[in-house]
């Protein structure tokens, strides 16, 4: 049997509009795809972007972020030595409340980034852009290394900003602790002076000039000037206890010396003893020498003869102690050695300041050796004391 043909056209239609529809799918579908791939595309150039612009403001801030850093380390590295340099000498002088910010400078360290990080950040740069805009696999990938790199450099900016800060910081709390201990160097030098003070004069001005440096300035550097000046000044009073302990003389030495220093006042003096000075000393005889300096305050060194400490206290030779002290006295006041009625006479001078400060018996203070026994005019004497 033959189907009729209308019904062989009815199929016919059917498997046309079949096939029409299974085009349309395909062209449905086809296109969906490309939609969705040009969804992902663009979905890949935003991430790119967005990653890109993450980069630009990395590397627009890294030159900044990474001098900051430079910086902070330097400092706290700075501190860092200089808290060590105040725990390891001066830890006495440092205050309880002190004590914790120098010792949190040996955890300094732990602030700092790993080099990794600085090294990411240095390499911060902008993206290129990519390579194609139509290959989406390329896109892809693309995306992902320069949103990895991104991220990277915002953590690596993130860390050395939070270690600058917290190097900053602690550097500063350091700094504030040393300057607590650094006032307190000219109070310390004077202490240590005054507990050294037969250490020779010019080791005792150099501990007080690194007192005043140390303030003014309280580097590692500094701290351990002073350091080193007052273990200076502490050997040169061993030494010089030392030798004025020669011949069994020392208590009656030390009277001396403290006697000069009780008239001269503020003029460091340093003593040294012999037998025979200036050709005396044997018997009841008595030799005194004095150099002075007028820089740093004015200071002196007085040699005097063993027999002024054997005679002591005799009045002549006090006399004698009374005229060179007189001497040294002169370094501090030039002006009125050079002035009338002295004009530059120093041995009129420490005679009739020896006179004024009330030592006047003529057998050691000059009157006898230099005036042959006629002692200066009372206007002389005044005018000596003009000295101090
Ligand atoms: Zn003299």
């Amino acid at each position: 049997m033959t189907p009729p043909p209308v019904a062989s056209s009815r199929r016919g239609r059917r498997r046309a509009a079949w096939l029409i529809g299974a085009v349309v799918l395909v062209v449905v579908a086809v296109a969906a795809a490309a939609v969705a791939l040009e969804i992902q595309r663009r979905g890949a150039l935003e991430r790119i972007a967005e990653a890109s612009s993450t980069l630009e403001r990395v590397a627009d801030l890294r030159e900044d972020a990474l001098d900051r850093y430079a910086a902070a380390d330097a400092a706290a590295e700075e501190s860092t030595e200089t808290a060590t340099a105040v725990l390891a000498h001066l830890r006495s002088l440092v205050p309880d409340e002190d004590l914790p910010a120098l010792e949190s400078a040996e955890r300094l360290p732990e602030a700092r980034v790993a080099e990794r990080i600085l090294d990411t950040l240095r390499a911060a740069e902008r993206a290129e852009p990519p390579a194609s805009e139509t290959d989406f696999s390329a896109l892809r990938e693309a995306a992902d290394a320069i949103e990895a790199e991104a991220a990277d450099a915002e953590a690596s900016l993130a860390a050395v900003d939070a270690s600058s800060g917290e190097l900053e910081e602690s550097a500063e709390a350091i700094d504030a602790a040393v300057s607590s201990v650094s006032d307190r160097l000219p109070e310390e030098a004077d202490r240590v002076e005054a507990e050294n003070i037969s250490a020779e004069a010019p080791a005792r001005i150099a501990l007080q000039k690194a007192a005043r440096a140390a303030e003014a300035d309280p580097g590692a550097a500094e701290i351990r000037a002073y350091v080193r000046s007052a273990s200076a000044v502490r050997e040169s009073q061993e030494a010089e206890m030392a030798e004025k302990d020669r011949g069994g003389l020392l208590d009656a030495r030390l009277e001396v010396e403290e006697f000069a220093r009780s008239i001269v006042g503020d003029v460091r003096i340093d003593f040294d003893w012999a037998p025979i000075v200036n050709g005396l000393g044997e018997g009841e005889s008595a030799g005194g020498y004095t150099t002075w300096w007028y820089a740093d305050g004015g200071y002196a060194t007085i040699e005097l003869s063993d027999s002024v400490a054997a005679f002591w206290p005799d009045e002549r030779f006090r006399g004698l102690v009374a005229h060179e002290t007189g001497h040294a006295a002169t370094a501090r006041c030039r002006e009125v050695l050079e002035a009338e009625p002295f004009s530059g006479d120093v041995e009129l001078l420490a005679t009739a300041w020896a006179i004024g400060k009330g030592f006047d018996d003529p057998w050691g203070n000059g009157v006898d050796y230099y005036y042959g026994g006629v002692p200066p005019e009372q206007a002389v004497v005044e005018a000596a004391l003009a000295c101090g």
